[in-house]
């Protein structure tokens, strides 16, 4: 059964004051399933006195102790995680192995930031004289702002909340709408491990009304936003205007460089499991396939014949290996792209249509030699949309891999060591897999850079945005 989902606020499940809820609709059936609460400034306003009072409280917590804390968070969601999935395939409609996945990895997150979060030591400087201690003490940022989409509601709310939790932050996070169920039962998971009240505080309602009250509120001290590019340059923007920390995980368009020594078999089987994953729905999709031309046919027919023989249909059949789009807009947009990809030379080897009248369905979908003046060869697709272009010269893809403005991921194969070495040194990225599929582990950074955004939600580098140094020098009287 899907909930009517209410607000998180100071310990507390609630609804809005007003009343006020939206419907939550199943992307594969179009129903409607239940009912998220709607917040209003004065929802807000309880929340953000619940994250002041609950981080006076969280910071005084000792790591240690944290880390208890949230450990057992860590233990709740694997022992939740068929209904959490049940409730994420519902709303969001990825396969169900896709959504356990998504849980269960969740809880490796948790964990992983409760150990590190144990060492976030400072350091000792050596003074200048006898008598005197130069201490640079880390400290905890304060009361945290997270914004969160809607293609990985675990994902994206549990690597903001358990970097915020494991540093002594309180957090207000705002989930997203479409999808409010399964971080909801995330929160609930963190509540029922013991955080204490106003530590943890979830709201929905508008994003832009949300985000435009709570980022220069005096109470938020830092900002977390995953989400497109143009809403992240608005929000960065915001928090730059009222000085306040941000890290931001925007959209990619990722190249994957196969040259000419690769191993093709390898590389289209991998490589078509990665770009149908969530129907595309990924900011490090693979998106721009860049083949040297000797293997260019041959991986182009591997390829497709991979990508052909994925079943579609509703994420809760267990036979499902791609299902819906998660809403209406990605469905009309993956139309929009093939008819413009039509118009600049693609060739639409396979897909390129809505499956169906039920849900948001749609093709996986190849297209080749296409124009880089196309839409798809420049905005992200999000969603089942691969495109393979041929290229002759590695300084050829370099360039093409360098062209877009984004700087998510990348991805490369070859067998040659010194090809890796260069690709991996000259592709301007912040994530880059070679021959394999590394990415998006906890224990590894995770992040972009030019128009992809700043700051890492993954690995040591996740901890210190949520971090102060504090600088203390003590002399003995
Ligand atoms: P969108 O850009 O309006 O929304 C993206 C996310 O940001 C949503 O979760 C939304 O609730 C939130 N959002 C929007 N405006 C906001 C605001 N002013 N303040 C705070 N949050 C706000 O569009 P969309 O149709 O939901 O998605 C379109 C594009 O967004 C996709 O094509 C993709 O490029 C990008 N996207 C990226 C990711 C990612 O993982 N980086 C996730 C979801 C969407």
């Amino acid at each position: 059964m899907y909930p009517n989902v209410q607000l998180f606020i100071n310990g507390q499940w609630c609804a809005a004051l007003s009343g006020r809820t939206i419907p939550v609709v199943n992307p594969a059936t179009h129903q409607t399933i239940g009912t998220v609460a709607f917040a209003e400034q004065a929802d807000l306003d309880r929340a953000l006195e619940a994250a002041e009072a609950g981080f006076k409280v969280w910071r005084q917590v000792s790591a240690f102790d944290r880390s208890k804390v949230l450990r057992k968070a860590a233990q709740l969601l694997r022992e939740r995680a068929e209904s959490i999935a049940q409730l994420l395939t519902q709303e969001q409609g990825k396969p169900l192995m896709e959504a356990k996945m998504e849980v269960m990895g969740g809880a490796d997150t948790i964990e992983w930031f409760a150990e590190e979060g144990k060492r976030t030591y400072g350091r000792v400087i050596p003074a200048r004289m006898p008598g005197v201690n130069q201490l640079v003490v880390k400290e905890p940022v304060g009361p945290v702002a997270a914004f969160t989409p809607w293609n990985f509601p675990i994902n994206q709310a549990v690597r903001k909340i358990s970097a915020a939790l494991s540093t002594g932050c309180s957090v207000i996070i705002k989930a997203a709408e479409e999808t409010p169920a399964s971080p909801a039962e995330l929160v609930r998971v963190f509540a029922d491990a013991g955080v204490p009240a106003g530590v943890l505080n979830l709201v929905y309602g508008d994003p832009a009304t949300i985000s435009s009250y709570l980022i220069p509120h005096p109470v938020i001290r830092k900002i977390s936003f995953t989400g497109s590019t143009p809403i992240g340059k608005q929000l960065a923007g915001l928090a730059g205007l009222h000085m306040k920390r941000a890290t931001m995980e925007l959209g990619g368009h990722a190249p994957v460089l196969i040259f000419d020594d690769a191993d093709i078999t390898a590389a289209a089987k991998t490589m078509s499991f990665m770009k149908l994953r969530n129907a595309g729905q990924v900011c490090i999709s693979p998106t721009r396939f860049l083949v040297q031309e000797g293997v260019y046919q041959q991986f182009v027919d591997q390829f497709v014949a991979n990508v052909q023989a994925v079943k579609v249909g509703d994420g809760m059949d267990p036979d499902t290996k791609m299902s819906t789009l998660a809403n209406p807009r990605r469905q009309q947009a993956m139309t929009t792209m093939v008819e413009d990809a039509r118009k600049h030379g693609g060739h639409v080897v396979t897909g390129g249509y809505p499956i169906g009248e039920k849900g948001n369905f749609f093709e996986p979908t190849v297209i080749t030699e296409l124009e880089n003046t196309a839409q798809a060869m420049n905005g992200e697709p999000f969603g089942p949309m691969a495109i393979i272009n041929p290229f002759k010269t590695f300084d050829e893809a370099v360039t093409e891999a360098n062209r877009l403005p984004y700087g998510l991921a990348a991805y490369a194969w070859t067998r040659s060591a010194q090809t890796a070495t260069a690709v991996a040194a000259q592709v301007e990225t912040g994530m880059m897999t070679i021959n394999h599929l590394g990415l998006a582990l906890p224990e590894v950074p995770f992040g972009g850079v030019k128009d992809s955004g700043y700051g890492s939600e993954g690995g040591t580098e996740a901890m210190d945005p949520y971090l102060v140094s504090k600088f203390v020098t003590q002399a003995t009287l």
